[in-house]
C-alpha cells in the first residue's frame, strides 16, 4: 500500500512540473527506454514494407492481394468454424479463388450475422484469454464484439497511420495533439503529457468553455506539428477557435477519422486550423482502410491492409465514376477473428481516376457517411446529414454542440448546447431558418430544444444524428444515393 501511494505522489508530482520540463524528461526517458511497439523489429520491418508498397503499381498491388486473399480463404476453411459451414452450404472451396473477381462467389456477411455467431468466428484452438476484446457501436446500434490479437493488430493499425503522416512531412516522435480518448482515467485533469510518443492527450469528453480555454493554451505552449482527432470534436473546438477569434500556432496538417467528414466541417476546420485535413476511413472491426494523401482529391484504398469493395444494391461491384456504393471490406491482419466480405453500412463513392501523387492505389472518391446517417421526410423522402453541415451561416458559431434525433417520419427533434451569451430566441430563430433550407416545412416539422451535455459514444465522439428510423442501402440509392 504504502508503495503503491509514493507511485501516486511521484505521478502527482510529476505532472505538475511544467510542460518544457515534462518534454524534456521525456527526451530523455525515449532514449533509454525504447517504445515498445514503434522499435520493435516487427514494427519496423513491416513500416519499411508499406513505405516501398506505397510505389507499386497496381497490377503489383493486386497480385500482392490475390495472395493475401487465397491465403485468407483457405485459413478459413480449414480453421474457423463459421466459413467451414457457410462455405460448404455454398460449395465453396479455396482453390475457387483464382483471380481477385473470385472474391464475389464468397458469401457477403452482415453485423448482424457476425454478432449472432461471434464464438463460431474465432478459429479454433486459439486461446481467447489471449486477445483483446473490442466493442464497436456502442450508441449508434446493437455492440459488436471484436476479437483482436493485441500486437499484430496495434502494430498495422500504426504503421498505417504513420504512413499517412509522413505524407504531410511529419515524422514519428515529432509532436503530435491528441484530441480523442478520455486521459481522465489516469489525470485528474483534462489533459495530458505522454512522454513515450511526444504527445499531448486532450480528453473529447470535455469540450466546456472553460477547458477548450485551457487546450487552446497548452496547444500555444507544445506547438504541435499535427492534431489528430475526429471530425465531430475538431468541429466544436473550430467553433470555439472562431467565435472567440482564436488562431493556433501553425499546423502541418489535421489527421481525422473513425467519422464521415462532411463538406461542411472540413471547410471550417481547415479554415480555423489554417492548415490542411489528412482524413481516413477505417473502422473497428479493421476490415478496410483508405487515407487522403498530400493531393486530397479521395482516399486512396490502403491495398496491404484489405480489399474495399463497393457494391450496389444488387451486390455487384460499382466501376462508374462519381456513383456511390455500400462498403464492404475483408481484412488481412485480423487471424484471431478473419471477417471475409464482411457489409459495413457506410456510402462510398467510386472514382476511378488516378491520383497526382502517382500512388497507384485505387481513389475513393468520399465517403458520404453510415446509412442511418439520413433524415426521413413525411413523405419517405431522405436527405443526407452531409447538406445540413455544409451551411457557413453565423449561427453555427453560436453553437457549441449540437444533436439531431429522429424517431419518426417527417419529425426532428435538435438538441443544442449553446456556446455562451448568445439568447435562446436568436438560436432558434436563425436555425430553423438555416436547417429549414434543407429539412424543408412540407417534409419536417423540427423542435429544439437547448441542454448542457450531449451524450458521446464510449471513445468520446458525438453522434450528429441519432437515427431510430432503420433504414438500409436500397432505400437510399432509390431516394438517388
Ligand atoms: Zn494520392
Amino acid at each position: 500500500m504504502e508503495n503503491k501511494s509514493f507511485t501516486t505522489r511521484v505521478k502527482s508530482f510529476r505532472k505538475s512540473l511544467p510542460l518544457p520540463v515534462r518534454m524534456g524528461a521525456g527526451w530523455i526517458k525515449r532514449k533509454l527506454s525504447p517504445h515498445r511497439l514503434w522499435e520493435t523489429k516487427e514494427f519496423k520491418d513491416y513500416f519499411d514494407f508499406l513505405q516501398k508498397s506505397q510505389w507499386w503499381s497496381l497490377e503489383e498491388h493486386k497480385a500482392y492481394q490475390l495472395e493475401q486473399l487465397k491465403k485468407l480463404v483457405k485459413f478459413a476453411y480449414e480453421n474457423v468454424p463459421y466459413y467451414q459451414r457457410s462455405f460448404r452450404e455454398k460449395r465453396v472451396h479455396p482453390s475457387d479463388i483464382k483471380t481477385l473477381d473470385d472474391i464475389q462467389i464468397l458469401p457477403l456477411i452482415t453485423k448482424e450475422e457476425v454478432r449472432n455467431h461471434v464464438d463460431e468466428f474465432i478459429p479454433i484452438g486459439i486461446d481467447r484469454s489471449k486477445l483483446r476484446v473490442w466493442v464497436t457501436g456502442g450508441t449508434s446500434g446493437m455492440p459488436l464484439k471484436v476479437y483482436q490479437d493485441l500486437f499484430p493488430t496495434c502494430l498495422v493499425e500504426e504503421a498505417f497511420s504513420l504512413r499517412q503522416r509522413l505524407w504531410a512531412d511529419y515524422k514519428q516522435y515529432d509532436r503530435k495533439v491528441t484530441l480523442t480518448r478520455d486521459p481522465k482515467n489516469r489525470v485528474q485533469k483534462c489533459w495530458d503529457y505522454n512522454n513515450h510518443e511526444n504527445e499531448i492527450v486532450l480528453s473529447s469528453f470535455d469540450l466546456t468553455e472553460n477547458n477548450m480555454f485551457q487546450y487552446f493554451n497548452v496547444i500555444h505552449k507544445f506547438k504541435p506539428r499535427i492534431v489528430v482527432s475526429y471530425p465531430s470534436a475538431l468541429e466544436i473546438f473550430a467553433r470555439f477557435l472562431k467565435r472567440n477569434n482564436l488562431s493556433l500556432p501553425p499546423l502541418q496538417g489535421v489527421f481525422c477519422g473513425s467519422e464521415a467528414l462532411f463538406p461542411g466541417q472540413r471547410a471550417l476546420i481547415e479554415s480555423t486550423f489554417n492548415c490542411k485535413i489528412f482524413s481516413s476511413y477505417g473502422m473497428s472491426e479493421r476490415v478496410a482502410d483508405a487515407t487522403e494523401c498530400e493531393q486530397h482529391c479521395g482516399y486512396h484504398v490502403s491495398m496491404e491492409y484489405g480489399i474495399l469493395e463497393l457494391l450496389d444494391k444488387n451486390s455487384d461491384p460499382v466501376t462508374e465514376p462519381g456513383v456511390s456504393g455500400v462498403v464492404v471490406g475483408t481484412g488481412f491482419h485480423n487471424d484471431a477473428m478473419p471477417l471475409i466480405r464482411y457489409q459495413m453500412f457506410d456510402i462510398g463513392v467510386y472514382s476511378g481516376e488516378e491520383c497526382a501523387c502517382k500512388r497507384k492505389a485505387p481513389l475513393i472518391k468520399d465517403f458520404k457517411g453510415r446509412i442511418r446517417e439520413y433524415f426521413v421526410g413525411r413523405s419517405g423522402k431522405l436527405m443526407t446529414l452531409q447538406l445540413i453541415w455544409a451551411g457557413r451561416h453565423p449561427v453555427w458559431s453560436k453553437i457549441r454542440e449540437m444533436q439531431f434525433t429522429q424517431e419518426v417520419k417527417g419529425e426532428i427533434l435538435a438538441k443544442i448546447v449553446r456556446a455562451p451569451n448568445y439568447p435562446d430566441e436568436e438560436v432558434i430563430r436563425e436555425l430553423r431558418e438555416e436547417v429549414g433550407k434543407i429539412l424543408t416545412e412540407d417534409e419536417y416539422k423540427i423542435d429544439f430544444e437547448f441542454v448542457d451535455r450531449l451524450p458521446l459514444t464510449h471513445r468520446g465522439k458525438l453522434n450528429f444524428l441519432d437515427q431510430k428510423i432503420p433504414l438500409d442501402f436500397e432505400s437510399i440509392s432509390a431516394s438517388g444515393y
